[in-house]
């Protein structure tokens, strides 16, 4: 994958400057689509009569990856390209367009539009105008919790279940999740787990069948199918099940997920 670059010298510049100087950047700034892309929007926009009383606005905006949304606030429908899309053709912007504002309007999307998007996210041309990951600093995340250690707990999970083959990914505890339990990011190889997780109520056979989750992640990346992404594949599942007390595992998530503090940490088999 080639190196990131801004969008423009000046962000550039911008961005490395504060950098420099110790200042956290200021939010990431957006702006109106140029007009080509504004009338590539529009003419697909236009084919969507539900949404007509709506005024468009067109944005680009500095997502960390190829992305495109789609709101509607205040009489107006926002979609917001990111840098990306000024490297991309008619054709594909129109795909991407079609898939925000099927979404929008509850019809199904594509999956021709899906494959369109998926093959161009994927080019240089479009990474290249991803707005500059390493000027922006990331959070730091604890991976040493208060009750949990994640280097510790990956590298017996690594021994047990990969031969200590998997690489060890970057692991932090994420105080901003709410519902979701653990979340693998390929662009930054990094597995977050929810922070609610380090406490001692917690059994660690909840914490651990989160974090071995997450490292199939890291160990199967995605199968495209039909067009889309897909992470959970039968291997994946399969992989799931051979973590031993994988269904009292399953049972405490949900039950951890509806809010419920888990009881019994018994582990079965151990
Ligand atoms: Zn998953």
């Amino acid at each position: 994958m080639p190196k990131q670059r801004p969008a423009d010298a000046s962000q550039l510049w911008f961005w490395g400057r504060r950098e420099e100087a110790g200042v956290r950047p200021a939010r990431p700034t957006v702006r109106p689509a140029p007009d080509d892309l504004r009338t590539v929007v529009a003419r697909e926009f236009a084919g969507f009569r539900s949404l007509s009383h709506l005024r468009l606005v067109v944005e680009l905006f500095p997502y960390r990856d190829v992305k495109i949304s789609a709101a509607v606030q205040d009489g107006a429908l926002c979609i917001r390209l990111g840098e990306a899309f000024q490297a991309a053709d008619e054709a594909t912007l129109r795909a991407a367009a079609r898939i925000v504002l099927h979404k929008l309007t509850g019809r199904r999307t594509r999956p021709a539009d899906h494959a369109a998007f998926n093959r161009f996210s994927e080019t240089p041309a479009a990474r290249a105008l991803l707005p500059l990951h390493t000027a922006t600093p990331r959070p730091r995340y604890r991976t040493v919790g208060r009750h949990y250690s994640l280097p510790r707990l990956f590298d017996a999970l690594n021994r047990r279940y990969f031969h200590g083959a998997l690489p060890r990914p970057n692991l932090g505890w994420s105080p901003q999740f709410v519902s979701r339990l653990g979340s693998y990011y390929s662009e930054t190889d990094l597995i977050l787990l929810n922070a609610r997780l380090d406490d001692a109520r917690v059994p660690p056979l909840l914490v651990e069948y989160i974090l071995y989750h997450e490292m199939l992640h890291k160990k199967h990346g995605y199968r495209i199918v039909g067009g889309r992404r897909q992470y959970h594949t039968r291997q994946f599942r399969q992989d799931e099940r051979r973590f031993d007390g994988y269904e009292e595992a399953q049972r405490l998530c949900e039950s951890f997920a509806r809010g419920r503090r888990p009881r019994s940490p018994r582990r079965p088999g151990a």
